[in-house]
Protein backbone atom coordinates (compact mmCIF):
# COMPACT_ATOMS: atom_id res chain seq x y z
CA UNK A 1 0.00 0.00 0.00
CA UNK A 2 1.12 3.20 -0.55
CA UNK A 3 2.39 5.92 2.24
CA UNK A 4 1.78 9.51 1.72
CA UNK A 5 3.44 11.83 4.25
CA UNK A 6 0.54 14.33 5.15
CA UNK A 7 1.71 17.81 5.21
CA UNK A 8 0.30 20.80 7.33
CA UNK A 9 -3.44 20.56 7.23
CA UNK A 10 -3.71 24.01 5.86
CA UNK A 11 -1.10 23.83 3.52
CA UNK A 12 -1.36 24.96 0.08
CA UNK A 13 0.96 24.85 -3.69
CA UNK A 14 1.95 28.49 -3.53
CA UNK A 15 2.62 30.71 -6.69
CA UNK A 16 4.86 33.39 -7.09
CA UNK A 17 4.23 34.15 -11.13
CA UNK A 18 7.03 36.91 -10.89
CA UNK A 19 9.72 34.37 -10.06
CA UNK A 20 8.69 32.26 -12.88
CA UNK A 21 11.28 32.06 -15.59
CA UNK A 22 9.91 29.69 -17.46
CA UNK A 23 12.14 26.48 -17.16
CA UNK A 24 9.49 23.79 -16.40
CA UNK A 25 12.14 21.92 -14.07
CA UNK A 26 8.63 21.79 -12.43
CA UNK A 27 6.95 19.76 -15.09
CA UNK A 28 9.52 17.29 -15.16
CA UNK A 29 9.83 16.96 -11.68
CA UNK A 30 6.16 15.95 -11.42
CA UNK A 31 5.99 13.22 -13.86
CA UNK A 32 9.25 11.85 -12.95
CA UNK A 33 8.15 11.85 -9.74
CA UNK A 34 4.45 10.29 -10.88
CA UNK A 35 5.42 8.62 -13.39
CA UNK A 36 9.04 7.90 -13.21
CA UNK A 37 9.68 9.51 -16.69
CA UNK A 38 9.91 12.91 -18.17
CA UNK A 39 6.89 13.73 -19.83
CA UNK A 40 5.59 17.06 -19.33
CA UNK A 41 2.55 16.47 -21.11
CA UNK A 42 1.53 14.51 -18.43
CA UNK A 43 2.27 16.77 -15.61
CA UNK A 44 -0.39 17.48 -12.56
CA UNK A 45 0.68 21.56 -12.99
CA UNK A 46 1.45 23.29 -16.47
CA UNK A 47 3.27 26.10 -17.33
CA UNK A 48 0.95 28.52 -19.47
CA UNK A 49 3.85 31.06 -21.83
CA UNK A 50 2.86 34.63 -22.97
CA UNK A 51 4.87 34.94 -25.40
CA UNK A 52 3.43 38.23 -26.58
CA UNK A 53 3.83 39.63 -22.96
CA UNK A 54 7.36 37.29 -22.39
CA UNK A 55 6.12 35.60 -19.61
CA UNK A 56 5.18 32.24 -17.65
CA UNK A 57 2.57 31.53 -15.05
CA UNK A 58 2.39 28.06 -13.12
CA UNK A 59 -1.07 27.03 -13.34
CA UNK A 60 -1.61 24.63 -9.84
CA UNK A 61 -4.39 22.96 -8.67
CA UNK A 62 -5.93 24.83 -5.71
CA UNK A 63 -7.11 26.15 -3.57
CA UNK A 64 -10.57 27.13 -5.55
CA UNK A 65 -13.23 29.10 -4.04
CA UNK A 66 -15.33 27.04 -5.00
CA UNK A 67 -14.42 23.59 -6.70
CA UNK A 68 -15.97 22.85 -9.90
CA UNK A 69 -14.20 19.65 -10.04
CA UNK A 70 -16.16 17.98 -7.40
CA UNK A 71 -19.33 19.69 -8.66
CA UNK A 72 -19.74 18.28 -12.10
CA UNK A 73 -18.17 14.99 -10.61
CA UNK A 74 -21.68 12.52 -11.13
CA UNK A 75 -20.04 9.67 -9.31
CA UNK A 76 -18.51 11.56 -6.28
CA UNK A 77 -14.81 10.43 -7.20
CA UNK A 78 -13.58 14.19 -6.77
CA UNK A 79 -14.06 15.39 -3.14
CA UNK A 80 -12.85 17.91 -1.16
CA UNK A 81 -10.96 18.22 2.41
CA UNK A 82 -13.43 20.77 4.08
CA UNK A 83 -10.07 22.20 6.32
CA UNK A 84 -7.80 22.49 3.68
CA UNK A 85 -10.04 22.94 0.55
CA UNK A 86 -7.84 20.93 -1.42
CA UNK A 87 -9.84 18.22 -3.97
CA UNK A 88 -9.00 14.78 -4.69
CA UNK A 89 -9.49 11.94 -6.86
CA UNK A 90 -10.75 8.53 -6.10
CA UNK A 91 -9.44 6.69 -8.78
CA UNK A 92 -11.97 3.47 -8.11
CA UNK A 93 -14.85 5.55 -8.37
CA UNK A 94 -14.31 7.39 -11.63
CA UNK A 95 -16.06 6.59 -14.84
CA UNK A 96 -13.77 8.55 -17.00
CA UNK A 97 -16.65 10.79 -18.04
CA UNK A 98 -14.18 14.02 -18.54
CA UNK A 99 -16.50 15.86 -17.11
CA UNK A 100 -13.92 17.71 -14.79
CA UNK A 101 -11.17 18.24 -17.10
CA UNK A 102 -13.26 20.43 -18.95
CA UNK A 103 -14.29 22.23 -15.59
CA UNK A 104 -10.83 22.52 -14.24
CA UNK A 105 -10.46 26.42 -14.02
CA UNK A 106 -6.61 25.77 -14.17
CA UNK A 107 -6.49 23.44 -17.37
CA UNK A 108 -4.79 21.05 -15.17
CA UNK A 109 -7.11 17.90 -14.58
CA UNK A 110 -6.21 15.57 -17.62
CA UNK A 111 -7.22 12.91 -19.91
CA UNK A 112 -4.63 9.90 -20.13
CA UNK A 113 -6.28 8.75 -23.41
CA UNK A 114 -3.03 5.82 -23.37
CA UNK A 115 -3.99 4.35 -20.39
CA UNK A 116 -7.24 5.89 -20.27
CA UNK A 117 -7.25 7.37 -16.54
CA UNK A 118 -7.92 10.63 -15.40
CA UNK A 119 -4.53 13.10 -13.99
CA UNK A 120 -4.74 14.62 -11.05
CA UNK A 121 -2.48 16.89 -8.66
CA UNK A 122 -2.96 15.40 -4.91
CA UNK A 123 -0.05 17.45 -3.74
CA UNK A 124 2.50 14.64 -3.55
CA UNK A 125 0.34 13.76 -0.01
CA UNK A 126 1.85 16.74 1.07
CA UNK A 127 5.53 16.84 -0.03
CA UNK A 128 5.42 18.58 -3.33
CA UNK A 129 8.12 17.25 -6.43
CA UNK A 130 7.19 20.95 -8.14
CA UNK A 131 7.92 22.91 -5.12
CA UNK A 132 11.05 21.32 -4.20
CA UNK A 133 12.52 21.23 -7.91
CA UNK A 134 11.39 25.09 -8.54
CA UNK A 135 14.96 26.86 -8.56
CA UNK A 136 13.62 30.09 -8.06
CA UNK A 137 10.53 29.87 -5.70
CA UNK A 138 8.22 30.32 -8.38
CA UNK A 139 6.18 27.40 -6.32
CA UNK A 140 5.60 26.91 -2.81
CA UNK A 141 4.04 24.88 -0.34
CA UNK A 142 3.26 26.97 2.51
CA UNK A 143 0.40 27.33 5.44
CA UNK A 144 -1.33 30.50 4.22
CA UNK A 145 -4.65 31.57 4.75
CA UNK A 146 -7.01 31.03 1.85
CA UNK A 147 -7.62 34.00 0.97
CA UNK A 148 -4.36 35.33 -1.09
CA UNK A 149 -4.33 31.71 -3.02
CA UNK A 150 -7.75 32.02 -4.13
CA UNK A 151 -7.25 35.55 -5.26
CA UNK A 152 -4.03 34.23 -7.84
CA UNK A 153 -6.31 34.76 -10.40
CA UNK A 154 -7.16 38.21 -9.86
CA UNK A 155 -3.56 38.82 -9.25
CA UNK A 156 -2.39 37.29 -12.26
CA UNK A 157 -5.15 39.31 -14.19
CA UNK A 158 -3.73 42.28 -12.41
CA UNK A 159 -0.19 41.78 -13.19
CA UNK A 160 -1.15 41.67 -17.06
CA UNK A 161 -2.72 44.91 -16.98
CA UNK A 162 0.86 46.29 -15.24
CA UNK A 163 2.88 44.47 -17.65
CA UNK A 164 0.41 46.06 -21.13
CA UNK A 165 0.38 49.33 -19.61
CA UNK A 166 4.33 49.69 -19.19
CA UNK A 167 4.31 47.96 -22.71
CA UNK A 168 1.74 51.25 -23.79
CA UNK A 169 3.62 53.96 -21.72
CA UNK A 170 7.43 52.86 -22.93
CA UNK A 171 5.82 52.73 -26.82
CA UNK A 172 4.25 56.24 -25.94
CA UNK A 173 0.22 54.87 -26.42
CA UNK A 174 -2.09 56.12 -24.20
S1 LIG B 1 10.41 25.27 -11.99
FE1 LIG B 1 9.77 27.24 -11.07
S2 LIG B 1 10.75 28.81 -12.39
FE2 LIG B 1 10.80 26.85 -13.55
S3 LIG B 1 8.88 26.89 -14.79
FE3 LIG B 1 8.39 25.81 -12.88
S4 LIG B 1 7.56 27.44 -11.53
FE4 LIG B 1 8.66 28.47 -13.19
S1 LIG C 1 -13.83 11.87 -15.23
FE1 LIG C 1 -14.02 10.71 -13.29
S2 LIG C 1 -13.38 12.17 -11.69
FE2 LIG C 1 -13.79 13.37 -13.55
S3 LIG C 1 -15.97 14.05 -13.33
FE3 LIG C 1 -15.99 12.10 -14.51
S4 LIG C 1 -16.23 10.48 -12.99
FE4 LIG C 1 -15.64 12.33 -11.86
S1 LIG D 1 2.25 18.69 -6.03
FE1 LIG D 1 3.06 16.77 -6.89
S2 LIG D 1 1.42 16.01 -8.22
FE2 LIG D 1 0.96 18.16 -7.81
S3 LIG D 1 1.89 19.28 -9.53
FE3 LIG D 1 3.41 19.26 -7.86
S4 LIG D 1 4.72 17.46 -8.27
FE4 LIG D 1 2.82 17.23 -9.51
Amino acid sequence: MRCLRVGPMSSHLVVDFTKCTGCRICELACTAKKENRFQPSLARLKIVRYDDLGIDLPNVCGPCETAPCVDVCPVYAIRRNPITKMTFLDEDKCILCKSCVGACVNGIILLDNFLMRIIKCDHCGGDPECAKACPTGAITYSEVSVAPSIDRHGKISSYLREIQRSAQESSGVE
